[in-house]
């Protein structure tokens, strides 16, 4: 026999579908542009109310109307820990209805996934945080040290009417915090039936984004023409983005080879990591990313007549540096593109990496090896960015560990921003369970 408040009580494996499928039907599509952006404000009311049902005050901060960032604190009972930062954006990036199998803001469930914008990205830790939250104050669970909520926005778009504006204009609601734990990582990769890797993210690469400038003679386009800006340019961004530039194994990129290497029994040649890479089939677009600067045009403009030569021509190139590496590709890129052309930032942040030791990392690997007694966590590098950017301006040590089991053949690193981004529905309970675990040993 249950009791009444027993049976009252929502079984997490089923509130975390609940959740995540009505976050998913909030459309909070990013589009870079505060007049087109839409939704944050919605996710972000029904965060609080979700939190203020059992009892948590949470408190909405907005940089510009409608960019709305969410943040509460649970209180410890050791007041001489430092507070751990659990954060999550609610943003997403926009999708086309047009290419998708379900409506990309239906919720769908199918075929054992949960379907929808934002649901590997990342609306299902947003989901997974708030089951655990509200289980623990149902159940009368408390951390040992305080743990803050953060759930922001803008995350798709660099972040500055988010993270960067909490730490900026509100860094005292994250007093005490001293570790974080956010997106990307956590989540399997299958070596074999009983093997599973867990990527766990603690470093990532710097944003360095440039918008090139290239100067000439504007003119005629029927006459003989020796400084045209367009070619000037072609020339550049064709130089930058044919280079490979050289190969730099930082420990934790080290760490995950040797760790996979073993694992697959693969042979690791330090000179030549690019080889064991090759062999780890979807994840190699990430790993491969990591062992170097990269550099990738992205926009090209020029002109605005077919027989006009152009003054001018510019172009956008989304560079991302490994750690401490930033000044050094600045000065790479100033000798692929010679002294005519000029380089202007647009977009710099620092890259991040920490060690994968300590009492933090212990506690992943607990909880992750008591629900998945084949877990074989391992550090690695994202090649993107992430909050935590903004988050260790603060000194605040981030990882990525938001806990996902997923099934061997999913290209999940495909479906980052892609078409059909969907969440394995007992990869996500999964997730509440081991967070869960984490959350009440650390
Ligand atoms: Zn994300």
């Amino acid at each position: 026999m249950t009791s009444d408040a027993a049976s009252a009580r929502p079984d997490p494996a089923d509130e975390v579908v609940d959740l995540c499928r009505d976050l998913l039907r909030i459309d909070t599509t990013n589009t870079g542009d505060n007049a087109t952006s839409v939704g944050e404000r919605a996710a972000a009311e029904y965060v609080a109310e979700k939190l203020a049902e059992v009892g948590v005050d949470a408190v909405i901060h907005e940089s510009a109307p409608g960019r709305a960032n969410l943040v509460a604190r649970i209180p410890g009972t050791d007041p001489g820990r430092d507070a751990l930062l659990v954060h999550g954006h609610l943003d997403v990036v926009p999708a086309d209805p047009d290419e998708w199998s379900v409506h990309p803001f239906s919720g769908e469930i199918r075929d054992g996934y949960l379907w929808g914008r934002g649901a590997i990205d990342m609306k299902d830790f947003d989901a997974m945080v708030l089951t655990v939250v509200r289980n623990w104050q149902r159940t009368g669970v408390r951390p040992a040290r305080d743990i803050v909520l953060a759930f922001t926005a803008d995350e798709e778009a660099g972040s500055d009417y988010g993270a960067h504006f909490l730490t900026e204009h509100h860094r005292g609601l994250f007093d005490g915090c001293t570790e974080a734990i956010g997106e990307v990582g956590g989540f399997s990769y299958t070596i074999d039936e009983s093997q599973r890797l867990y990527l766990i993210e603690t470093a990532e690469k710097g944003i360095d984004w440039l918008r090139l400038h290239a100067r000439g003679r504007p003119g005629h386009g029927s006459m003989v023409h020796d400084d045209n800006a367009v070619t000037a340019l072609a020339e550049a961004v064709a130089r930058i983005g044919r280079h490979r530039f050289p190969v730099v194994v930082t420990d934790t990129v080290r760490a995950f080879l040797e760790e996979v290497s073993d694992l697959l029994g693969v042979e690791l040649d330090p000179a030549d990591p690019e080889t064991a890479i090759a062999k780890l089939g979807p994840i190699a677009n990430i790993i491969g990313a990591t062992i170097r600067n990269t550099a990738n045009p992205t926009r090209f403009a020029a002109g605005y007549k077919d027989n006009v030569i152009p003054g001018r021509a510019t172009a956008t190139i989304d560079c991302r540096s490994l750690p401490g590496q930033s000044e050094l590709l600045e000065q790479q890129l100033r000798e692929l593109v010679g002294p005519d052309i000029v380089i202007e930032y647009i977009q710099r942040q620092p890259a991040l990496e920490t060690t994968f030791d300590g009492d933090l990392v212990d506690a992943m690997s607990v909880a992750l090896r008591a629900e998945d007694p084949g877990a074989r966590p391992v550090p690695y590098m994202l090649s993107g960015g992430t909050d935590a950017k903004a988050f260790s301006q603060l000194g605040i040590r981030c990882f990525g560990f938001a806990p996902l089991r997923l099934p061997a053949d999913l290209n999940f690193s495909g479906l980052f921003h892609g078409i059909d981004e969907r969440v394995p529905v007992d990869g996500l309970q999964f997730g509440v369970r081991v967070l869960d675990r984490f959350l009440r040993s650390c």
